[in-house]
């Protein structure tokens, strides 16, 4: 997603990351409680709920269109006027309080809600041995890292393409592995390699993205997904089982930061996801009642 400028508030008392079902749900309470939030997505609310062609459990619904349903959804945030920011949170730094960034704007929150739902894709071979060493999610922000060197983009998303040209304007040698189709501008410079990826390799840094025909020597290898990785998203986060890890009360080993509905594991259902984004919010305003109180 091309991060846009937007007028957003420095400061919140909390901050509701992806604006699926999980994270509609928190903004509702939140909004009740009259609590002072934001709620941050992307440009689509949800992809996976408009995907489903038939929900018979969501009760008092029955075999409606997940179309349907995230209209719906849509016209409850509007009703109780509720604004979705366009804002693909790119890293999100422990606090008191929380700095989360889109790679172009920062803003703090004294609680924050993951709801970012999970992702199909899964990781590479080597991707997270050599995170960091070479493996990077955002393109521009490591740019000038690799001026008059090779990276290799992996792009999940048309969005990517503005991040390929960008790393072409500084001089970096780029390969572009798209994983969508219809890849349309990108610079003359960027070589498109149609083929699909088997590792990235080498021993403490990156040195070479194996492709199924063919293997490219690279110094830097950037993977763009729509979902970023809870763990990169968040330093010191821990997961269990590839899920975000958190208990009864949705709280995750971070104090002030909780979790919600897909992003927490199975089973993957809107009631569940609903549920936990409901009950997320309200774990969430007591952890900044108590806060506040014992400022
Ligand atoms: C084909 C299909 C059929 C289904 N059928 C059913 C069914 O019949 N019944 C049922 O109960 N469930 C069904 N499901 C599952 C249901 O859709 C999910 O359980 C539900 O959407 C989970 O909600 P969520 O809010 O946790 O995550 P999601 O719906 O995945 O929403 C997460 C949101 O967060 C956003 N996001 C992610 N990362 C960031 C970031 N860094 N910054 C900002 N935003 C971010 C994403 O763009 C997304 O909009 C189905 C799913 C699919 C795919």
């Amino acid at each position: 997603m091309e991060q846009k400028k937007v007028e957003l508030e420095k400061h919140y008392e909390l901050a509701i990351v992806g604006c699926g079902p999980a994270g509609m749900a928190a903004a509702i309470n939140a909004k009740i409680r009259n609590r002072h939030f934001v709620l941050l997505g992307q440009e689509f609310c949800s992809p996976k709920l408009a995907k489903a062609e038939r929900v018979d459990n969501f009760i008092g619904f029955p075999e409606i269109k997940g179309e349907e349903l995230r209209q719906r959804f849509l016209a409850h945030l509007k009703q109780m006027q509720i604004e979705i920011i366009p804002w693909k949170v790119a890293s999100i730094y422990p606090g008191p309080p929380f700095m989360l960034s889109n790679n172009v704007d920062f803003i703090q929150a004294d609680a924050v809600i993951l709801a970012t739902g999970v992702s199909a894709q899964r990781l590479f071979q080597g991707e997270a041995e050599l995170l960091g060493k070479g493996v990077g999610y955002c393109a521009t922000c490591d740019g000038p890292l690799y001026k008059d060197k090779t990276v290799a983009i992996i792009a999940y998303e048309k969005e990517a393409e503005d991040e390929a040209n960008y790393m072409a304007d500084i001089g970096a040698e780029v390969y572009y592995i798209p994983y969508y189709k219809d890849w349309g501008k990108l610079d003359s410079r960027i070589k498109v390699k149609q083929d699909r990826v088997r590792s990235i390799n080498g021993a403490d840094r990156v040195e070479e993205l194996v492709l199924t025909k063919e293997t490219l020597k690279v110094d830097g290898v950037f993977i763009l997904r729509e979902n970023i990785p809870a763990e990169q998203l968040v330093p010191g986060l821990e997961m269990e089982n590839g899920v975000i890890k958190v208990n009864h009360n949705l709280e995750t080993n971070i104090p002030g930061l909780f979790a919600a509905g897909d992003c927490t594991g199975q089973p993957y259902q809107l009631l569940k996801a609903t549920g936990e984004g409901a009950t997320a919010a309200l774990i969430a305003i007591k952890y900044l009642d108590g806060i506040k109180n014992n400022a």
